[in-house]
């Protein structure tokens, strides 16, 4: 251990976490019904088969945690150092129901929880608006709703029902995010029945793997489809280092760039700008679960210190050691001072 974690800025910053999850009961109590009746995909039965409904000390442990959004909470918090957590509903949302009015129901009720858990802790959680895309334009409502709750942001758990934003029928939700000019969290979801088999069959279609492919493909679908060319000051986030785009991005902008030339696909049309731009002008990149120097200086290079910020991941992966690990990074000052803060005070407006 190599010093004491405390909140309130002892180390030239504060530790403001940004991909930090809860849960409200019937969310859950839902899924697990639907999995039972044998009517979730078969990712959702693989990952709440496991948080939901199996004795590892680590997935109840995890289930307890992701419920509580009182003192328990604030108490690991403390234990950690973590000044503020931007707080969302834990993937897959609403976004695995198979029923649109029940969705619709959980959601509201988890946006309402939660704005009254912030308001209760005013000065250590900050909300994002929870949506249901099977309805674009109540989506888009809720967006509206949610920016008057005081909520900074919107999450989205990867695809609904293996349909991803970048079709034209989800426009609504990116007019209501440029309208409100909140961010877009595009967080994991586990990969729609289309993508899973492969993943199922070796035991790698959760966080360990599936999650990354599928989300990291979510943002790449999103930014290839030209919806920052329509709205060029969305901010759009992605955890985990960015999916993995920005390690890929020279071979892929090189492709992309080729494949729009060939005119190979019709729906692969010109952009204004080539990837790295909307890299460096659209997309943040957060560390949830990837307390790793040379992955998060590496996004740091690609994307500029300006686009890449803290994230714990409670209470998937609370672990204390973790951010010890960020205090120690061999980056100046500046940079860290960035990463940890002042970089989420920017996008998300506190
Ligand atoms: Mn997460």
């Amino acid at each position: 251990m190599s010093h004491e974690l405390k909140t309130g800025g002892d180390r030239g910053y504060l530790r403001i976490a940004t991909e930090e999850a809860f849960a409200t009961q019937e969310q859950i109590d839902l899924i697990l019904k639907m999995v039972k009746e044998g009517r979730a995909d078969r990712g959702t039965t693989s990952l709440w088969t496991f948080y939901g409904a199996s004795n590892d000390e680590r997935a109840q442990l995890t289930t307890k945690r992701l419920l509580d959004l009182g003192e328990t909470r604030i108490a690991d918090m403390d234990a950690t150092g973590i000044d503020i957590a931007v707080l969302s509903l834990t993937s897959p949302g609403v976004q695995a129901y198979d029923d649109v009015d029940t969705a619709k129901r959980v959601c509201v009720d988890a946006n309402d929880i939660l704005a009254d858990a912030c308001k209760a802790y005013p000065t250590r959680y900050v909300g994002m608006t929870s949506i249901a895309p099977q309805d674009p334009e109540w989506s888009a409502q809720e967006i509206r709703r949610g920016a008057d709750l005081g909520f900074r942001g919107v999450m989205v758990n990867s695809h609904t029902h293996g349909e991803y934003l970048d079709n034209p029928k989800f426009d609504p939700i990116f007019r209501a995010l440029a309208d409100t000019g909140q961010p877009l969290y595009i967080h994991p979801s586990p990969p729609p029945d289309s993508m899973i088999g492969p993943m199922l069959e070796a035991g790698l279609d959760g966080a360990v793997y599936g999650f990354g492919v599928d989300t990291g493909l979510h943002g790449l679908r999103v930014i290839t489809s030209g919806i920052f060319d329509r709205y060029p000051d969305l901010q759009m986030i992605l955890g985990h280092g960015g999916e993995a785009l920005p390690y890929w991005l020279f071979r892929t902008n090189f492709m992309h760039q080729a494949g729009v030339r060939s005119k190979r696909y019709e729906c692969l049309k010109p952009l204004k700008h080539d990837l790295f731009h909307y890299m460096r002008n659209n997309v943040i990149a957060t560390t949830s679960g990837l307390a790793w120097e040379p992955a998060i200086t590496m996004a740091m290079n690609v994307m500029g210190d300006d686009r890449v910020m803290y994230a714990m991941d409670y209470p998937y992966q609370y672990i204390p050691d973790e951010v010890r690990t960020y205090d120690n990074f061999n980056i100046s000052d500046e940079a860290k001072k960035k990463l940890m803060q002042t970089n989420a005070e920017r996008i998300f407006k506190l």
